[in-house]
């Protein structure tokens, strides 16, 4: 990292000495409460050590790189709660990795646990660094996982260190900060909400849509600063009545209105299709209760009687988590009421406890174990428990469980009760099936449907919370790959993923055999060169593929006498590579050279002389002027996606070889598909209002329109050609100044 150095950087070194010296000292005083004797000597030594071995290197910044172990010490203590064991190993964090210092050097100056908590942190590489094939990153990410099972403090140190580089990542180039936020948000921010840590999580995920979706990022942040004003007048408004009475019944709370983070209104924005103004929660009000453990949840609900005393509560929005806590731990009550002036506003309620939790996630857990709350702890271990079993096991596929894993974290909870009134959480939407396997693996296995409030029901039924299931087996059922389609919880879909896998493993094994024999009849044998041509010719990605189609019958071996054959050796008959339209394989190299220019060249779209070969992925439909990205697929060259596409984080989280770095050519000689959703009032003329702004003023190219009209509201779908982003912006803004216009928004995927 020492080069590159940023030229403005212009500190001396008394002022950088003063600088790192100051950070040590607040990492000391954030410690100081928990440090027993001796640990003050540790850290200081553990401090020289790093100083020392980071003494010539730099970061991207120009700063001393020791600044950046310090900032991950500090907010391992500060913003995650760890204590002096982890300070020490976020101060060594990169030393084995990046330095002389050797691990034996570790264990021998501090102990066997640091030790191996440094070995934990270096072997999770950083996923940017690794190039070449996604089985390696597939690996990686495994890792990660195995490792928070081993020793959590590893993965949290981890989230500290990644969280400082996100906050550091202004100084990388472009190419490194799409790599590194689209990492961040496929694994780093869902494990941080995995394990309660929301603050980390959310500023994780603001920090990454910067950079992957900087011009939404910067219009909502400019949006929040305009109203931040009238926003705060409001809250006052807001509060003042409650202070009054809440301390007239005896509370002890502290109240404040909190803004919510810009990545969650603009999930907002895109899931309920409105502007920026129609955000009706941009904040919530919290009520931080300080009430020692045996009152907490007494307290919480007088607070809550009080609130709903002076705003109306909407039936429909209070959630108890008090009495039932989140999977990762999270406590509080949250409901929704009326406010001055018909606006809807969340309160949520929380003791300080619940609050630390909030913040701080497991980490806050460990430190309340002795308390009164086993029963979260226990939810965590199981969890931890259930992760290690999904990886140990050889046969899931890391890519496929990381993504199924999201989806859990994400959705509501619901909590279903077994005969004997055992409760369990599940996700919404999870069906009598994945309650099964919630239960245990092999109830799943056998289940073939269940009484659901005694009444019967398929497995395909979906439950709700509070539903009772006596779940019904048979001894002769078995998983079919149909139980895919409705599974929706991790676990239950790695189960019958594994099994179905472990039974095709079975019938390929017979598909070997024939092929062994076949080829012995042609007096060759299985070589590793004949595998590939074998391969290449079937167009199968494995030679599992190929034997598990060979036993099926899918594939046909007497075509293999179109082969020609030098002895052994077998070779496929010749094809054309770039007209291959099968299903995508990985790429060997000579097919990247084919494809791409030379090593590290920007790829520019675009362009009129047509010189290089590219298609515009359907999923997002990028325009000239559109943050955008290449990714190569065998025999289909080079796809153009936006970074902010929905599939953007998992390519470039998965796939860094094949991502070909672009840019849009200033010739704006090329027009673009582009598409706009329309919705507004229902008015005689309309279409020719919408026509006109379109072929008359703006000359543009329409290419086609469909108008729905349903109870005096039109939504119209048009499809225009555009040269660039600004000419589809300045169609949006002409016709959503139209009278009776109520949105209009960029069509993401027109296959929908
Ligand atoms: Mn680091």
């Amino acid at each position: 990292m020492q080069n590159e150095v940023l030229l403005s950087y212009d500190k001396t070194d008394e002022d950088e000495k003063k600088i790192i010296l100051r950070e040590y000292r607040a990492l000391l005083r954030a410690l100081k409460l928990s440090l027993k004797k001796g640990d003050k000597t540790m850290l200081r030594q553990a401090f020289e050590m790093a100083l020392e071995a980071h003494r010539h290197m730099r970061r991207k910044s120009g700063e001393p790189y020791i600044l950046h172990p310090l900032a991950v010490a500090r907010i391992a203590v500060e913003e995650i709660g760890l204590g002096v064991t982890s300070a020490i190993c976020a101060l060594l964090h990169d030393t084995v990795e990046d330095t002389e210092i050797s691990l034996e050097d570790i264990e021998r100056e501090f102990n066997k646990p640091v030790a191996k908590i440094i070995d934990g942190l270096t072997k999770i590489s950083n996923v940017v660094d690794i190039k070449g094939d996604t089985t390696l990153q597939a690996e990686n990410f495994r890792k990660i996982l195995l490792t928070l099972v081993d020793d959590p403090r590893v993965i949290l140190i981890k989230l500290a260190d990644r969280l400082h580089n996100m906050r550091t990542l202004e100084s990388m180039n472009r190419e490194k900060q799409l790599k590194i936020a689209s990492e961040t948000t496929y694994i780093y921010s869902p494990l941080a909400h995995r394990l309660g840590l929301y603050e980390i999580k959310s500023e994780m995920e603001d920090l990454a849509m910067k950079y992957t979706q900087p011009d939404t990022y910067v219009e909502i942040a400019r949006n929040l600063k305009e109203t931040r004003r009238d926003r705060g007048r409001y809250i006052n408004e807001f509060i003042k009545p409650l202070k009054e009475v809440l301390a007239g019944n005896g509370l002890d709370f502290e109240i404040y209105g909190r803004p919510k983070a810009i990545h969650s209104i603009f999930n907002k924005m895109k899931a309920k299709k409105v502007t920026f103004d129609e955000v009706y929660d941009l904040f919530a009000i919290r009520i931080i209760l300080k009430s020692p453990p045996e009152r907490e949840k007494e307290d919480c609900w007088k607070a809550y009687s009080v609130i709903t005393d002076i705003y109306h509560p909407s039936t429909e929005r209070l959630r108890d988590w008090i009495s039932v806590p989140k999977g990762n731990g999270y406590e509080a009550l949250h409901t929704t009421v009326m406010g001055p002036g018909g606006r809807w506003v969340e309160v949520q309620i929380r003791s300080e406890r619940m609050n630390e939790i909030a913040e701080k996630g497991l980490a806050a857990h460990w430190k309340y174990k002795e308390g009164a709350i086993s029963q979260q702890e226990s939810k965590l271990d199981s969890f931890l428990e259930h992760l290690r079993e999904i990886l140990n096991n050889p046969y899931t596929d890391t890519i496929d469980f990381i993504q199924d894993f999201k989806l859990d974290l994400f959705t509501e909870e619901i909590y279903i009760y077994t005969p004997k009134g055992d409760m369990r959480v599940l996700p919404k939407g999870a069906t009598v099936l994945d309650f099964a396997f919630d239960i245990h693996s092999e109830l799943g296995m056998k289940s073939i449907g269940a009484k659901v409030n005694y009444k019967l029901v398929p497995l395909t039924h979906h439950l709700q919370s509070g539903d009772q299931v006596e779940v019904i087996t048979s001894s002769k059922q078995k998983p079919g790959e149909e139980w895919l389609s409705f599974l929706v919880t991790a676990k239950a879909k790695s189960k019958v993923k594994n099994y179905i896998k472990e039974g095709r493993r079975k019938v390929a094994e017979e598909g070997k055999i024939t092929l062994k024999n076949r080829l012995e009849q042609m007096h060759s044998h299985l070589s590793h060169f004949n595998l590939n041509e074998i391969c290449g010719y079937y167009k199968k990605s494995s030679a599992h593929d190929l034997y598990y189609g060979i036993a099926t019958g899918a594939v046909d071996l007497n075509e293999l006498k179109n082969f020609t054959q030098h002895g052994e050796k077998l070779l496929q008959p010749a094809k054309d590579i770039l007209n291959d339209t099968a299903t995508p394989t990985l790429l060997n190299e000579e097919e990247v050279k084919k494809i791409l220019p030379a090593k590290g060249e920007l790829v520019i779209l675009g362009d009129s002389t047509g010189k290089i070969n590219y298609k515009l992925a359907q999923c997002c439909q990028p325009i000239n002027g559109d943050n955008v990205f290449g990714f190569v697929t065998s025999g289909e060259g080079l796809t153009i996606h936006r970074t902010d596409c929905h599939n953007a984080a998992k390519l470039l989280a998965n796939y860094g070889h094949k991502i070909i770095k672009t840019k849009w050519s200033k010739d704006k000689a090329i027009a673009f598909l582009s598409g706009v959703r329309i919705i507004g009032l229902d008015d005689v003329g309309v279409i020719q209002k919408i026509t006109n702004v379109i072929s008359g003023d703006l000359k543009m190219n329409m290419r086609s329109m469909s108008i729905d009209s349903n109870d005096g509201i039109f939504e119209g779908t048009i499809m225009v050609y555009v040269h660039d982003r600004d000419e589809l912006n300045k169609l949006c803004i002409r016709l959503a100044a139209l009278d009776g216009i109520q949105s209009i928004e960029r069509i993401e995927n027109t296959t929908v």
